[in-house]
This record gives structure tokens, sequence and C-alpha cells, in this order.
């Protein structure tokens, strides 16, 4: 028998992400401008940095607590009533974790036994179906509609939500299409679960970045905190993707499944992360305020930019993504984006690697400079004039 054949099928059934395959071949060549990653071209600010150098300097270089520095959780917990009046008892109810993509892995694999299925609004971030299927539950993508701006419907999900759905996985504000949920959709996605008695996952990463409209904390909703599974972490807003510093707010029971798993698997997040993320949170909000500030521009710019080019195109109202069309140039997105990149050295990533609803579509990301979207744009323009 091969090595191949010796692979759990459960691993084997799970495509590689069609992002990471976009940077290998990118990151082989010269002279292109990468609008396919999706993370923050700012470093860590300062004075974060300096915090954890501080820590260092001080000897914190031991295992924490499994659920993270308690100072981190009350912070984390003050923080979430600041902004959005839920409380959360930092001892119990919050668990710091290695990344929103430990916290998302470890929320799925609590409260999902084999077969139970869990809806996704689509197109979605990449894990959450690669997630759900390695806990041997069943994806349920939830297709959505650049004509209804990417948000999910109850009608929709009623359609698709069987005696088997255990959860509904939700990421707004949303990668890869840049969607947000207004308060009265929300409201009425909040009765849904209720009548079906669903869990809620949450994945509210991007939340500070909303540029128009605001963000609901699902969680605030009423009825909602205890059913709900609130995911964030540091890796966008404060630009500290490299940190791996997450955390997962919910009811205790859900919190203490969630730390089983963590405290055999993961033990605890980086000490010196966790510093870190203590210090973006007391002290980091001017800095983060001005990375939104400017990735605001950049999305005017952009989604003027690809209008100007006659890509039809969604207002994103959150993250720091674009998700235009580009069904009438006749490619996929798969051959859309292999072109581009192949003749105008522009990466970006195809719409089809956040589920099928996404195939005709491209994902750009503008978290890059000014000038590198304006070269970006200046060449797509001249790759799209071909098929016009
Ligand atoms: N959730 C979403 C929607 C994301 O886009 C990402 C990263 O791109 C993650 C979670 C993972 O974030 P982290 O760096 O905190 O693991």
């Amino acid at each position: 028998m091969s090595w191949a054949e010796r692979l759990s099928p459960v691993v084997k059934s799970v495509p590689p992400s069609g992002i990471r395959r976009f940077f290998d071949i990118a990151a082989e060549m010269k002279g292109v401008i990468s609008l396919g990653v999706g993370e923050p071209d700012f470093i860590t600010p300062w004075h974060i940095r300096e915090s954890c150098v501080h820590g260092l300097h001080k000897g914190y270089t031991a295992y924490t607590s499994n659920y993270g520095l308690l100072e981190l959780r009350e912070e984390i917990a003050r923080t979430i009533y600041d902004k959005y009046q839920v409380t959360y008892d930092p001892r119990t109810e919050a668990l710091v974790t290695v990344g929103v993509s430990e916290a998302l892995d470890l929320a799925i694999r609590a409260i999902i036994s084999p077969g139970e299925e869990v809806l996704i609004p689509e197109p979605c971030y990449v894990s959450y179906k690669a997630c759900v299927t390695l806990a041997g539950g069943q994806p349920v993508p939830v297709p959505t509609t650049m004509e209804h701006e990417f948000r999910v419907t109850v009608a929709q999900l009623e359609k698709l939500v069987s005696p088997r759905t255990k959860a509904l996985l939700i990421g707004y504000p949303n990668n890869p299409t840049g969607a947000i949920m207004p308060k009265q959709e929300l409201l009425a996605i909040a009765q849904f679960a209720k009548k079906h008695d669903l869990i809620i996952i949450s994945d509210e990463i991007y939340a500070d970045l909303t540029y128009q409209g605001m963000h609901t904390c699902f969680a605030s909703l009423p009825a909602m905190r205890d059913r709900t599974i609130l995911l964030n972490g540091f890796s966008k807003a404060y630009a500290m993707t490299g940190w791996r510093i997450g955390y997962a707010l919910a009811n205790h029971e859900f919190i203490a499944a969630m730390n089983k798993i963590h405290q055999y698997t993961m033990l605890c997040a980086p000490i010196t992360a966790q510093l870190g993320a203590i210090e973006a949170l007391l002290h980091g909000t001017e800095k983060m305020e001005s990375m939104v500030a400017e990735y605001n521009c950049r999305r005017q710019l952009m989604l003027e930019g690809l209008h100007e080019l006659g890509l039809k195109c969604f207002e994103p109202k959150g993250a720091f993504y674009i998700f235009p069309s580009i069904k009438e140039t006749g490619l996929t997105s798969l051959q859309f984006a292999e072109d581009l990149l192949k003749t105008e050295k522009v990466a970006v990533v195809p719409g089809d690697a956040f589920g099928e609803s996404g195939e005709g579509y491209i994902r750009c990301s503008y978290a890059s400079s000014i000038s590198n979207l304006s070269h970006a744009l200046e060449r797509i323009g001249r790759f799209v004039k071909k098929f016009q």
C-alpha cells in the first residue's frame, strides 16, 4: 500500500486551499503585484511590538493558563462589553486561542458529531467548509448573490435546514465579498436559529473593519448570547497576523468543551503574543482607526477603478476585499486569475476558491499601497480590454 493510500480518507477529501496555490505561483515570478493576500500590509504598531519585547526582557517565557492570561481575558471581556454590551465572565466564558483559525476549529469540533450538518452562507472563507469536513460534519453551503449584496436570507436558510442541522456558521463582514448584515436581517436569522434550535458560530474577525453601516455582534441580539460562539482576534484589525492570537467567547459549557480540546492539542497560545494582545486592547485603538481610515481610501479607489473598467462590482462595506464580477469576459474565475497573472503579473484569487457561488468573480485584496493598487488597476484594465 502506498503512503498516499494510507492517509485518512477524510483528510484526502479536503482540497488544498485555492488561495495558497496562487501565492506559490506568484512567489516564483518577478514584478508581480499581489492583491491575493488577505493580510494587512502594515507592520504591527510599535507600542504593541515593544510590549512584547518588554515582556521578554522581564522573563515572560513560560506557558500560561490553558485559557490564556487572565488579564487578557479580562481586557477581551471589557472590550466586547464596551462595544456591544454583551457580558462574559473572563474566568469561564473566554478562551484565548492560536488565531481565529484555532478558535474556529475548536468551536466546530466541540459541537459537531459525525454526519451533523452546518449551514454556511457562501462565498465564504476557505477554512469554514474544510474544518466542518475534518470534524466529520457535513457543510451545507447557502449561496448568496451579488444582486442581494451577498447577504444571506432566512428564505434561503429555510430551504436548506434539515433535522441533521446543528449549527449556522456566519462570517460578517465577509471574506471574500465585503458584505455586512444589517441588524434587522440578523434579527430574522436569530429567530430562525431559535426556531430550529441551532448553535451560531459567528466569526467577527473583521468587525472593526466596517466602513459603511454598523457592525452588529450576533451575541448581542436578544436571547442569542447563550447559543452563539463568538470568534474574534487580532490578525486583521491590529495587523498582527504572524502573532497568531485570537479568542472565543461563549457560555461556559461551550468554552469548557473547546478548552478540553485546546489543552490537549495546543496547551496555550504563545505568552509573548498574549502580552502584545493586551497592549493592543489597552492602547491600540488610535493606530487601528488610522489603518481602517487608510483601507477605506483604498476601498474607494478600487471601487471607482473597477467600475471605470466596466467590471460590475458590489460596494464592499467591510473587511479589505472587493469581489468584482468577471462574467462578461467569458472566462472562468480560474482562467481569469491565471491569465491575468501570466500576462499582466497581477495576483488575485479566483472566486470559486470560496465556494461554487463564487464562480464568475475574483477576490482582490486592497490591503496594499495606493500606488500598488493604481498600477494593478492599470494592468487589469489592459487585460479586460481584450474581451470588450
Ligand atoms: N476568519 C476569516 C474570515 C479570515 O479571513 C481569516 C484569515 O484570513 C481567519 C478567520 C483566520 O484568522 P487568524 O489569523 O486569526 O487565524
